[in-house]
Protein backbone atom coordinates (compact mmCIF):
# COMPACT_ATOMS: atom_id res chain seq x y z
CA UNK A 1 0.00 0.00 0.00
CA UNK A 2 2.35 2.50 0.85
CA UNK A 3 4.54 1.97 -2.64
CA UNK A 4 1.33 2.45 -3.77
CA UNK A 5 0.71 5.95 -2.37
CA UNK A 6 3.71 6.96 -3.50
CA UNK A 7 3.42 5.91 -7.43
CA UNK A 8 0.23 8.29 -6.38
CA UNK A 9 2.84 11.16 -5.25
CA UNK A 10 5.37 10.63 -7.41
CA UNK A 11 3.70 11.07 -10.66
CA UNK A 12 0.69 13.52 -9.05
CA UNK A 13 -2.39 11.17 -9.82
CA UNK A 14 -5.83 11.10 -9.31
CA UNK A 15 -7.16 8.40 -6.68
CA UNK A 16 -10.32 6.82 -7.85
CA UNK A 17 -13.46 4.56 -6.74
CA UNK A 18 -14.29 2.32 -9.61
CA UNK A 19 -18.02 1.51 -9.38
CA UNK A 20 -18.08 1.76 -13.05
CA UNK A 21 -17.00 -2.16 -13.28
CA UNK A 22 -14.40 -3.55 -15.51
CA UNK A 23 -13.37 -0.27 -17.22
CA UNK A 24 -10.40 0.36 -19.52
CA UNK A 25 -10.03 4.12 -18.70
CA UNK A 26 -9.65 3.13 -14.68
CA UNK A 27 -7.40 -0.07 -15.44
CA UNK A 28 -10.20 -2.54 -15.70
CA UNK A 29 -9.39 -4.92 -12.96
CA UNK A 30 -6.71 -5.78 -10.05
CA UNK A 31 -5.17 -9.21 -10.15
CA UNK A 32 -4.64 -11.22 -7.28
CA UNK A 33 -1.31 -12.00 -5.86
CA UNK A 34 -0.57 -15.69 -7.98
CA UNK A 35 -1.39 -13.70 -11.13
CA UNK A 36 0.83 -11.00 -9.99
CA UNK A 37 3.83 -13.69 -8.91
CA UNK A 38 3.37 -15.54 -12.70
CA UNK A 39 3.94 -12.18 -14.14
CA UNK A 40 6.80 -11.64 -12.37
CA UNK A 41 8.11 -14.97 -13.00
CA UNK A 42 7.73 -14.05 -16.26
CA UNK A 43 9.10 -11.56 -16.50
CA UNK A 44 12.36 -12.63 -15.06
CA UNK A 45 12.89 -15.57 -17.37
CA UNK A 46 13.76 -16.63 -20.68
CA UNK A 47 12.01 -18.78 -23.24
CA UNK A 48 11.80 -19.86 -26.23
CA UNK A 49 8.40 -17.75 -26.87
CA UNK A 50 6.78 -20.12 -29.71
CA UNK A 51 7.02 -23.05 -27.27
CA UNK A 52 5.90 -20.91 -24.48
CA UNK A 53 2.78 -19.36 -26.28
CA UNK A 54 1.81 -23.55 -27.10
CA UNK A 55 2.20 -25.15 -23.92
CA UNK A 56 -0.01 -22.15 -22.52
CA UNK A 57 -2.04 -22.67 -25.39
CA UNK A 58 -2.35 -26.50 -24.64
CA UNK A 59 -3.09 -25.98 -21.24
CA UNK A 60 -5.73 -23.74 -21.17
CA UNK A 61 -7.40 -25.64 -23.66
CA UNK A 62 -7.18 -28.26 -21.57
CA UNK A 63 -8.39 -26.72 -18.85
CA UNK A 64 -11.58 -25.19 -20.70
CA UNK A 65 -11.76 -28.69 -22.55
CA UNK A 66 -11.70 -27.08 -26.01
CA UNK A 67 -9.21 -27.68 -29.17
CA UNK A 68 -7.09 -25.10 -28.67
CA UNK A 69 -6.39 -21.85 -27.12
CA UNK A 70 -3.96 -19.13 -28.05
CA UNK A 71 -2.93 -15.45 -25.45
CA UNK A 72 -3.08 -12.32 -27.24
CA UNK A 73 -1.74 -8.39 -26.01
CA UNK A 74 -6.23 -8.28 -25.63
CA UNK A 75 -9.54 -8.97 -27.31
CA UNK A 76 -9.40 -5.97 -29.54
CA UNK A 77 -5.99 -7.53 -31.24
CA UNK A 78 -8.08 -11.20 -30.68
CA UNK A 79 -10.40 -9.69 -33.22
CA UNK A 80 -8.02 -8.59 -35.52
CA UNK A 81 -5.96 -11.33 -36.21
CA UNK A 82 -9.10 -13.68 -35.75
CA UNK A 83 -10.40 -12.14 -38.96
CA UNK A 84 -6.70 -11.39 -40.59
CA UNK A 85 -6.55 -15.57 -39.67
CA UNK A 86 -9.85 -16.00 -41.71
CA UNK A 87 -8.69 -14.51 -44.55
CA UNK A 88 -4.75 -15.15 -44.57
CA UNK A 89 -5.06 -18.53 -43.31
CA UNK A 90 -1.87 -20.32 -44.05
CA UNK A 91 -0.80 -18.00 -47.20
CA UNK A 92 2.50 -16.79 -46.78
CA UNK A 93 1.91 -14.66 -49.01
CA UNK A 94 -1.49 -12.80 -47.47
CA UNK A 95 0.08 -13.07 -44.37
CA UNK A 96 3.01 -10.64 -45.45
CA UNK A 97 0.87 -8.34 -48.10
CA UNK A 98 -2.42 -8.21 -45.71
CA UNK A 99 -3.10 -4.53 -46.26
CA UNK A 100 -0.88 -3.92 -49.61
CA UNK A 101 -3.74 -4.50 -51.88
CA UNK A 102 -6.84 -6.73 -51.99
CA UNK A 103 -7.24 -10.31 -52.23
CA UNK A 104 -8.21 -12.95 -54.77
CA UNK A 105 -10.06 -14.68 -51.30
CA UNK A 106 -13.33 -13.68 -49.75
CA UNK A 107 -12.30 -10.86 -47.08
CA UNK A 108 -16.17 -9.74 -45.77
CA UNK A 109 -17.21 -10.07 -42.19
CA UNK A 110 -20.78 -10.04 -41.58
CA UNK A 111 -22.58 -8.70 -38.76
CA UNK A 112 -25.53 -8.17 -37.14
CA UNK A 113 -26.04 -4.57 -37.36
CA UNK A 114 -26.92 -4.54 -33.83
CA UNK A 115 -24.10 -5.32 -32.76
CA UNK A 116 -21.92 -2.73 -34.90
CA UNK A 117 -21.00 -0.96 -31.60
CA UNK A 118 -18.20 1.02 -29.97
CA UNK A 119 -16.72 -0.80 -26.90
CA UNK A 120 -14.39 2.26 -26.63
CA UNK A 121 -13.28 1.63 -29.98
CA UNK A 122 -15.49 0.39 -33.08
CA UNK A 123 -15.59 -2.75 -34.32
CA UNK A 124 -15.38 -1.99 -37.52
CA UNK A 125 -11.69 -1.10 -36.49
CA UNK A 126 -10.11 -4.06 -35.40
CA UNK A 127 -12.42 -5.82 -39.03
CA UNK A 128 -10.29 -3.31 -40.91
CA UNK A 129 -6.97 -4.01 -39.01
CA UNK A 130 -7.55 -7.29 -39.41
CA UNK A 131 -7.80 -6.84 -43.33
CA UNK A 132 -11.33 -7.69 -43.50
CA UNK A 133 -14.77 -5.12 -44.64
CA UNK A 134 -17.72 -5.12 -42.50
CA UNK A 135 -20.50 -6.24 -44.00
CA UNK A 136 -23.77 -5.37 -41.79
CA UNK A 137 -26.79 -8.26 -41.44
CA UNK A 138 -30.97 -7.18 -40.17
CA UNK A 139 -31.60 -4.04 -39.25
CA UNK A 140 -30.73 -1.42 -35.95
CA UNK A 141 -33.33 -3.17 -34.14
CA UNK A 142 -33.46 -6.87 -35.03
CA UNK A 143 -31.21 -9.38 -36.64
CA UNK A 144 -33.11 -13.05 -37.42
CA UNK A 145 -31.35 -15.87 -38.78
CA UNK A 146 -32.68 -15.71 -42.13
CA UNK A 147 -31.23 -12.09 -42.46
CA UNK A 148 -27.97 -12.89 -41.28
CA UNK A 149 -27.85 -15.72 -43.49
CA UNK A 150 -28.97 -12.98 -46.13
CA UNK A 151 -26.24 -11.07 -45.84
CA UNK A 152 -23.67 -13.71 -46.60
CA UNK A 153 -21.97 -14.13 -50.40
CA UNK A 154 -19.26 -15.97 -52.17
CA UNK A 155 -17.39 -12.74 -50.58
CA UNK A 156 -17.95 -13.42 -47.01
CA UNK A 157 -15.05 -14.64 -44.96
CA UNK A 158 -16.94 -15.43 -41.41
CA UNK A 159 -19.54 -14.45 -39.42
CA UNK A 160 -18.89 -12.35 -36.18
CA UNK A 161 -21.18 -12.20 -33.19
CA UNK A 162 -20.66 -9.26 -30.97
CA UNK A 163 -21.79 -10.79 -27.03
CA UNK A 164 -22.19 -8.18 -25.15
CA UNK A 165 -24.49 -5.36 -23.24
CA UNK A 166 -22.89 -2.49 -25.31
CA UNK A 167 -25.29 -4.40 -28.30
CA UNK A 168 -28.68 -4.66 -29.04
CA UNK A 169 -30.35 -7.15 -26.99
CA UNK A 170 -33.97 -7.67 -28.66
CA UNK A 171 -34.90 -9.46 -31.42
CA UNK A 172 -31.36 -10.69 -32.08
CA UNK A 173 -30.33 -14.37 -33.19
CA UNK A 174 -28.43 -15.95 -30.59
CA UNK A 175 -24.91 -17.32 -30.54
CA UNK A 176 -26.35 -20.90 -31.29
CA UNK A 177 -28.73 -19.79 -34.21
CA UNK A 178 -25.73 -17.54 -35.62
CA UNK A 179 -23.78 -21.24 -35.66
CA UNK A 180 -26.58 -22.68 -37.19
CA UNK A 181 -25.99 -20.10 -40.36
CA UNK A 182 -22.35 -20.53 -40.56
CA UNK A 183 -22.09 -24.06 -40.24
CA UNK A 184 -25.38 -23.90 -43.23
CA UNK A 185 -22.83 -21.85 -45.25
CA UNK A 186 -19.76 -23.37 -44.34
CA UNK A 187 -18.29 -20.10 -42.56
CA UNK A 188 -16.85 -20.01 -39.33
CA UNK A 189 -18.40 -18.11 -36.60
CA UNK A 190 -16.71 -15.62 -34.60
CA UNK A 191 -17.29 -14.41 -31.26
CA UNK A 192 -16.31 -11.57 -29.43
CA UNK A 193 -17.07 -12.45 -25.88
CA UNK A 194 -14.60 -10.31 -24.49
CA UNK A 195 -16.27 -9.05 -20.99
CA UNK A 196 -18.40 -12.26 -20.41
CA UNK A 197 -17.82 -14.35 -17.91
CA UNK A 198 -18.30 -17.83 -19.34
CA UNK A 199 -15.67 -19.57 -20.93
CA UNK A 200 -16.86 -22.71 -22.44
CA UNK A 201 -20.51 -22.14 -23.43
CA UNK A 202 -19.76 -20.27 -26.72
CA UNK A 203 -17.53 -22.64 -28.10
CA UNK A 204 -20.04 -25.27 -26.99
CA UNK A 205 -22.26 -23.33 -29.36
CA UNK A 206 -20.71 -23.98 -32.06
CA UNK A 207 -18.45 -20.91 -32.44
CA UNK A 208 -14.88 -21.49 -34.07
CA UNK A 209 -13.10 -18.78 -32.26
CA UNK A 210 -14.41 -17.36 -29.48
CA UNK A 211 -12.24 -14.01 -27.74
CA UNK A 212 -12.27 -13.10 -24.27
CA UNK A 213 -10.32 -9.74 -22.53
CA UNK A 214 -8.05 -11.45 -20.04
CA UNK A 215 -7.92 -8.13 -17.53
CA UNK A 216 -12.28 -8.03 -17.54
CA UNK A 217 -14.21 -10.99 -15.75
CA UNK A 218 -10.94 -13.26 -15.69
CA UNK A 219 -9.07 -10.62 -13.58
CA UNK A 220 -5.61 -11.10 -15.42
CA UNK A 221 -3.19 -8.71 -16.76
CA UNK A 222 -4.05 -6.90 -19.83
CA UNK A 223 -3.88 -9.55 -22.25
CA UNK A 224 -6.72 -11.39 -24.56
CA UNK A 225 -7.71 -15.32 -24.76
CA UNK A 226 -8.80 -16.71 -28.28
CA UNK A 227 -10.21 -20.32 -27.89
CA UNK A 228 -11.60 -22.31 -30.70
CA UNK A 229 -10.87 -25.00 -33.09
CA UNK A 230 -7.54 -25.90 -33.92
CA UNK A 231 -6.95 -25.10 -37.52
CA UNK A 232 -8.79 -21.55 -36.53
CA UNK A 233 -6.31 -21.05 -33.29
CA UNK A 234 -3.20 -22.35 -35.69
CA UNK A 235 -4.01 -19.54 -37.77
CA UNK A 236 -4.56 -16.62 -35.31
CA UNK A 237 -0.84 -17.44 -34.16
CA UNK A 238 0.39 -17.31 -37.51
CA UNK A 239 -0.50 -13.58 -37.18
CA UNK A 240 2.10 -13.08 -34.81
CA UNK A 241 4.51 -12.39 -38.10
CA UNK A 242 1.76 -10.40 -39.51
CA UNK A 243 -0.31 -7.72 -37.76
CA UNK A 244 0.10 -9.34 -34.35
CA UNK A 245 3.95 -8.15 -34.42
CA UNK A 246 1.98 -4.52 -33.84
CA UNK A 247 -0.01 -5.91 -30.93
CA UNK A 248 2.24 -8.27 -29.14
CA UNK A 249 1.84 -9.83 -25.45
CA UNK A 250 4.48 -10.42 -24.05
CA UNK A 251 5.69 -13.37 -21.98
CA UNK A 252 4.66 -11.83 -19.00
CA UNK A 253 1.08 -11.43 -19.98
CA UNK A 254 1.36 -14.70 -21.21
CA UNK A 255 1.98 -16.81 -17.95
CA UNK A 256 -0.34 -14.15 -16.02
CA UNK A 257 -3.10 -14.49 -17.74
CA UNK A 258 -2.40 -18.78 -17.76
CA UNK A 259 -2.47 -18.57 -13.87
CA UNK A 260 -5.74 -16.24 -14.12
CA UNK A 261 -7.78 -19.20 -15.89
CA UNK A 262 -6.34 -21.43 -14.07
CA UNK A 263 -7.47 -19.67 -10.36
CA UNK A 264 -10.43 -18.35 -12.31
CA UNK A 265 -11.77 -21.90 -13.35
CA UNK A 266 -11.14 -23.03 -9.37
CA UNK A 267 -12.14 -20.29 -7.24
CA UNK A 268 -15.66 -19.37 -6.49
CA UNK A 269 -16.90 -16.14 -8.09
CA UNK A 270 -18.55 -13.25 -5.71
CA UNK A 271 -22.05 -14.26 -6.34
CA UNK A 272 -24.73 -11.70 -7.30
CA UNK A 273 -26.33 -12.57 -4.49
CA UNK A 274 -23.00 -11.44 -2.13
CA UNK A 275 -22.95 -8.56 -4.28
CA UNK A 276 -26.75 -7.53 -2.67
CA UNK A 277 -25.57 -8.24 0.33
CA UNK A 278 -22.41 -5.93 -0.24
CA UNK A 279 -24.60 -3.15 -1.15
CA UNK A 280 -27.45 -3.41 0.99
CA UNK A 281 -26.49 -0.87 4.15
CA UNK A 282 -25.65 1.64 1.21
CA UNK A 283 -29.03 1.31 -0.65
CA UNK A 284 -30.54 2.38 2.73
CA UNK A 285 -27.96 5.07 3.38
CA UNK A 286 -29.16 6.00 -0.19
CA UNK A 287 -32.66 6.19 0.19
CA UNK A 288 -32.74 8.63 3.29
CA UNK A 289 -31.62 10.94 1.68
CA UNK A 290 -34.34 13.34 -0.04
CA UNK A 291 -34.66 13.20 -4.19
CA UNK A 292 -32.46 9.75 -4.12
CA UNK A 293 -34.18 6.76 -4.98
CA UNK A 294 -31.93 3.44 -4.94
CA UNK A 295 -32.40 -0.19 -5.37
CA UNK A 296 -30.85 -3.41 -6.62
CA UNK A 297 -30.66 -3.86 -10.23
CA UNK A 298 -29.49 -6.82 -12.47
CA UNK A 299 -26.90 -7.13 -15.40
CA UNK A 300 -28.82 -6.51 -18.98
CA UNK A 301 -26.68 -9.03 -20.22
CA UNK A 302 -27.94 -11.99 -18.05
CA UNK A 303 -24.73 -12.64 -15.96
CA UNK A 304 -24.50 -13.06 -12.29
CA UNK A 305 -23.88 -9.33 -11.44
CA UNK A 306 -26.11 -6.96 -9.24
CA UNK A 307 -25.41 -3.65 -9.09
CA UNK A 308 -27.33 -0.57 -7.43
CA UNK A 309 -29.54 1.54 -9.56
CA UNK A 310 -29.75 5.42 -8.38
CA UNK A 311 -32.05 7.47 -9.58
CA UNK A 312 -32.01 11.05 -9.24
CA UNK A 313 -35.22 13.65 -9.00
CA UNK A 314 -34.30 16.69 -11.36
CA UNK A 315 -36.68 18.65 -9.77
CA UNK A 316 -36.68 18.08 -6.08
CA UNK A 317 -32.64 18.44 -6.28
CA UNK A 318 -32.32 21.10 -8.89
CA UNK A 319 -29.67 19.26 -10.44
CA UNK A 320 -29.15 17.00 -13.68
CA UNK A 321 -28.12 13.19 -13.28
CA UNK A 322 -25.45 14.21 -16.06
CA UNK A 323 -24.13 17.17 -13.46
CA UNK A 324 -24.20 14.93 -10.28
CA UNK A 325 -21.77 12.85 -12.86
CA UNK A 326 -19.54 14.98 -13.81
CA UNK A 327 -19.00 16.82 -10.32
CA UNK A 328 -18.15 13.19 -8.82
CA UNK A 329 -15.68 12.32 -11.61
CA UNK A 330 -14.12 15.58 -10.71
CA UNK A 331 -13.99 15.50 -6.92
CA UNK A 332 -10.92 13.66 -5.10
CA UNK A 333 -11.43 10.46 -5.10
CA UNK A 334 -12.34 10.73 -8.24
CA UNK A 335 -15.81 8.63 -8.47
CA UNK A 336 -16.40 6.86 -11.50
CA UNK A 337 -20.35 5.09 -12.04
CA UNK A 338 -21.84 3.48 -14.76
CA UNK A 339 -23.19 6.47 -16.83
CA UNK A 340 -25.06 4.58 -19.79
CA UNK A 341 -28.79 5.99 -18.31
CA UNK A 342 -27.88 8.98 -16.97
CA UNK A 343 -30.34 10.28 -19.85
CA UNK A 344 -32.88 8.58 -18.00
CA UNK A 345 -31.89 10.03 -14.46
CA UNK A 346 -30.22 7.07 -13.93
CA UNK A 347 -26.90 5.51 -12.33
CA UNK A 348 -25.50 2.37 -11.78
CA UNK A 349 -23.11 1.54 -9.40
CA UNK A 350 -20.86 -1.93 -9.90
CA UNK A 351 -19.60 -3.24 -6.16
CA UNK A 352 -17.11 -5.59 -7.83
CA UNK A 353 -14.32 -3.72 -7.25
CA UNK A 354 -14.89 -1.47 -4.46
CA UNK A 355 -14.86 -1.90 -0.54
CA UNK A 356 -17.69 -1.48 1.83
CA UNK A 357 -15.19 1.57 3.04
CA UNK A 358 -15.09 3.08 -0.36
CA UNK A 359 -19.08 2.56 -0.68
CA UNK A 360 -19.49 4.34 2.12
CA UNK A 361 -17.20 7.09 0.75
CA UNK A 362 -19.60 7.43 -2.30
CA UNK A 363 -22.39 7.75 -0.33
CA UNK A 364 -20.88 10.53 1.61
CA UNK A 365 -20.19 12.17 -1.47
CA UNK A 366 -23.26 11.93 -2.68
CA UNK A 367 -24.71 13.31 0.50
CA UNK A 368 -22.20 15.90 0.21
CA UNK A 369 -23.27 17.07 -3.28
CA UNK A 370 -26.94 18.30 -1.99
C1 LIG B 1 -13.94 -4.66 -23.66
C2 LIG B 1 -14.46 -5.16 -24.95
C3 LIG B 1 -13.61 -5.34 -26.04
C4 LIG B 1 -12.17 -4.97 -26.00
O1 LIG B 1 -11.43 -5.69 -25.07
P1 LIG B 1 -9.91 -5.27 -24.84
O2 LIG B 1 -9.31 -6.44 -24.14
O3 LIG B 1 -9.93 -4.05 -24.01
O4 LIG B 1 -9.31 -5.03 -26.17
C5 LIG B 1 -14.14 -5.86 -27.20
N1 LIG B 1 -15.44 -6.18 -27.30
C6 LIG B 1 -16.28 -6.01 -26.27
C7 LIG B 1 -17.72 -6.39 -26.44
C8 LIG B 1 -15.82 -5.50 -25.04
O5 LIG B 1 -16.67 -5.34 -24.03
Amino acid sequence: MSSNQSIYQKYNLKTVINTSGRMTILGVSTPREDVVEAVNFGLNHYFEVKDLVNKTGRYIADLLGVEDAVVVSCASAGIAQSVAAVIVKDNLYRLENLHAHPHDVPSEIVVPKGHNVNFGAPVGTMVQLGGGTLREAGYANECSPAQLAAAITPNTAAILYIKSHHCVQKSMLNVAQAAEVAKAHQLPLIVDAAAEEDLQCYYHMGADLVIYSGAKAIEGPTSGLVIGKQQYVEWVKLQSNGIGRAMKVGKEGILGLTQAIASYMTLEKESGQQMVEKMTAFIENLNSLNGVQAKVVWDSAGRDIARTEIAFDHAALGISTQEIVDRLKNGDPAIYFRGYKANEGKIEVDVRSVSAEQLHTVYQCIKALF
